[in-house]
């Protein structure tokens, strides 16, 4: 079995400032550095260090080679990640003394990912493999289309939110995770709530409050109350969580196996300062008490 991830790739770019910028101020940093984000590939990542062969899917620019090199040293396969015209997508982070931050995306590569290459990669995907897509990449709803017409298993990662974007790959969809002010965006665009969506799973994810499954073909919502830790950086929790309950689906788990599993690696992240570079892995989970 494999994960197809249709995903972003970011540079994300953190610069240390004395005070965020006025209109019209030069100011110098005092620290840089340069991380692999991106929803899309930090999903991978999860994935692929939960065990799961990963494949994917994506672009960036001529200037973004390092990041595929990093996502293959993370066990990820980027056959399937082209080069495009448009710069590598980026997250331009400031932030200042007090650990507040700025954040400015350039989507770039990740919105001009051609279709012949989403194409291409999903027809070597087989019945009973994966698709996750998320909303920083153009082309979600055709490929959730070949998604379901090919029979994989087609998950939703419903971030950076946009109803629009929901709306449109809704009917594709064997499972749809979003955190709990996504769910209420969601509810107020559609005026139903998760439970009478026509999703066969929807996952909720709470923060330090835990996660709620609602399986809509019964009825029956589960609530999985969260790992108690003390949080240093929340970044990247609901992606890892994301990564790790496909991946335990896709290596066979029960949903509330790859659940449980999934909210011991997002307990585990929060502890950790970072993104990508830091998602435990299935070692971390499994020998930690948590
Ligand atoms: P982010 O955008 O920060 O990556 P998110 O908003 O998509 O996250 P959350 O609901 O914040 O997702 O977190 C995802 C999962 O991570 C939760 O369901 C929970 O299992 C775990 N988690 C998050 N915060 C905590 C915490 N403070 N303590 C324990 N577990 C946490």
């Amino acid at each position: 079995m494999a994960i197809w991830n249709l995903g972003s790739i970011n540079a994300d770019m953190v610069y240390s400032l004395p005070h965020f910028p006025a209109a019209g101020e030069t100011l110098a940093a005092t620290g840089f550095d340069r991380f692999l984000g991106g929803k899309g590939a930090n999903m991978s990542v999860a994935a692929a260090r939960a065990g799961s062969h990963v494949a994917h899917i994506g672009a960036v620019g001529a200037d973004g080679s390092w990041s595929i090199r990093r996502l293959m040293e993370y066990g990820v396969d980027t056959r399937h990640i082209v080069q495009v015209p448009e710069p590598t997508g980026q997250a331009l982070v400031f932030v200042d003394p007090t650990g507040e931050n700025q954040i400015v995306i350039l989507p770039g590569a990740n919105r001009a990912i051609p279709e012949t290459a989403i194409q291409a990669a999903l027809a070597e995907a087989a019945a009973g493999d994966t698709l996750l897509i998320q909303n920083e990449t153009n082309a979600q709803a055709m490929a959730a289309r070949i998604g379901r017409d090919l029979g994989l298993r087609v998950a939703y990662a419903a971030a950076p939110f946009e109803a629009t974007a929901v709306l449109a790959v809704l009917a594709f969809l064997d499972l749809l995770i979003l955190n709990e002010i996504e769910a209420q965006q969601l509810q107020q665009a559609t005026g139903q709530a998760p439970e009478a969506l026509r999703v066969r799973d929807v996952i909720v994810t709470l923060g330090a409050r835990g996660a709620r499954h609602i399986d809509t073909g019964t009825g029956e919502i589960r609530d999985y109350p969260a790992i108690p830790v003390t949080p240093v950086d929340t970044t990247g929790a609901g992606d890892t969580f994301t990564g790790y309950v496909l991946a335990g689906l896709d290596r066979g788990m029960a949903l509330p196996q790859a659940i449980s599993q999934a909210m011991r690696a997002a307990a585990i992240m929060v502890t950790r300062h970072g993104t990508a570079d830091v998602i435990p892995d299935l070692r971390d989970v499994q020998e930690s008490r948590l």
